[in-house]
C-alpha cells in the first residue's frame, strides 16, 4: 500500500493536557466516561465486564448517536486502550487507539487518539472524525480540572467557570460534580468466608488525610433482617476537630468493577449522606446496603468476592462574618 492510501484511512489527533498520567488514565480506563457527560450519555455492557479486555459495550453520545464497541486491549502499563467499532453482524468498522504518554519532568500529558479504518474514507467522514476527537479532548480537560483543588474548574454540565475551591456543587447549576473532591477506596470480601459472621471490621485505609475503617454486618443489624448493613468508622479524628463531608458506601456489580467514579453504574448499588464526623461521632453507614438474598447471583465475582467501595467528599465549613 503507498503512503497515501496509508494517510488516507487513518484519522490521528493528539495533544498536551496539564495534570498526572494517572488522574488522566483514572478517567479513561474505567471505560464510562461518566465525567465527560458533555460527549457521552452512556456506556451499556453487552458482553463480559465494563473496562475489560474483550468486552463488548454499546456507547451513547450525547447527541444520540450510538456506537457499538469491543474493546481489544486494556494496557495498564503503557496507558493505552484500543478498541474496535463494530457494525452489523460485528464487521469491524473501524480500530481506535488511545494512548496516554507523560511529557518528561513536567505534569503533562500528550495524549494521542487515532482511527484506523480498513478503506479510504470520505473527506465529509475524515473532518467530522477530526472534530469528534478534538471535542473529547476539550471533555477530558475538563474532567481533570474537576480533580485539582487549587485551580479553576469548569463544571461539566453548564460550562461555568468555579473558582478554586473544595466545593463539589457547581456555583451556577448548583449540580454536583462528582469528579470533584472524592476520593474512593473498595474493599473486597470473600462472600463465602464471611457471610455467616455478624460483623466484619475492614484492615484501615487512608482517605483524604485520614484513617478509617469499614464495618460490615454481613448478616443484618438485627438478626435474620434479610439485608446487609455496612458502617464508615473515623479512626484518628483528635477532640474538637469535625470533618463535614459527604460520604458514600457502594455494593459494586462485578460488571462494573472498574467503574471507580461518579455515582453511575448501571447495576451497582450506591448510596450516600452527609454528616460531620468528629472522635465521638466517628460511625455512620446504612443497615441496608443490599439485600442478603441479592448478593449470590448479582454481586459476586467468579472467583466469589464481593465489593464495596467507600467514597468521601470533604466540605469546608462556611465561615460567617
Ligand atoms: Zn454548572
Amino acid at each position: 500500500m503507498s503512503k497515501e492510501g496509508k494517510e488516507g484511512n487513518r484519522v490521528r489527533e493528539s495533544c498536551v493536557l496539564n495534570g498526572a498520567i494517572t488522574e488522566l488514565w483514572n478517567l479513561i480506563r474505567p471505560f464510562t466516561f461518566h465525567s465527560m457527560p458533555s460527549v457521552f450519555q452512556s456506556v451499556q455492557i453487552v458482553e463480559g465486564s465494563l473496562g475489560e479486555a474483550n468486552s463488548v459495550c454499546t456507547i451513547t453520545y450525547a447527541n444520540g448517536d450510538s456506537e457499538r464497541v469491543r474493546i481489544t486491549s486494556m494496557n495498564e502499563a503503557n496507558h493505552t486502550v484500543r478498541y474496535e467499532v463494530l457494525g452489523t453482524e460485528s464487521r469491524v468498522i473501524c480500530r481506535r487507539s488511545l494512548l496516554l504518554l507523560p511529557v518528561s519532568e513536567k505534569r503533562q500529558v500528550f495524549v494521542e487518539f487515532i482511527s484506523q479504518y480498513p478503506g479510504v474514507i470520505p473527506l465529509k467522514d475524515f473532518i467530522d472524525e477530526q472534530l469528534k476527537k478534538r471535542t473529547f479532548f476539550k471533555a477530558l480537560r475538563v474532567a481533570l480540572s474537576a480533580s485539582d483543588e487549587s485551580a479553576p474548574w469548569d463544571c461539566p454540565n453548564c460550562n461555568t467557570q468555579n473558582p478554586p475551591s473544595f466545593n463539589i456543587s457547581c456555583g451556577m447549576c448548583k449540580k454536583r460534580n462528582f469528579n470533584r473532591g472524592i476520593k474512593w477506596h473498595a474493599v473486597q470480601y470473600h462472600w463465602a468466608t464471611i457471610k455467616g459472621e455478624q460483623r466484619v471490621e475492614s484492615a484501615p485505609f487512608e482517605l483524604v488525610g485520614h484513617q478509617w475503617r469499614l464495618l460490615l454486618f454481613p448478616r443484618g443489624l438485627e438478626p435474620d433482617q434479610g439485608s446487609v448493613g455496612a458502617f464508615l468508622n473515623a479512626l484518628d479524628l483528635p477532640d474538637g476537630m469535625e470533618l463535614p463531608c459527604e460520604f458514600f458506601i457502594r455494593v459494586v456489580h462485578p460488571q462494573e468493577i472498574h467503574a471507580v467514579k461518579g455515582l453511575g453504574g448501571e447495576h451497582s448499588q450506591t448510596h450516600v449522606a452527609e454528616w460531620g464526623f468528629t472522635r465521638r461521632e466517628f460511625d455512620r453507614g446504612f443497615g441496608r446496603v443490599v439485600e442478603q438474598h441479592q448478593v449470590e447471583p448479582h454481586f459476586l465475582t467468579k472467583d466469589g468476592m464481593f465489593t464495596i467501595q467507600v467514597g468521601i467528599a470533604p466540605k469546608k465549613r462556611q465561615v460567617h462574618g
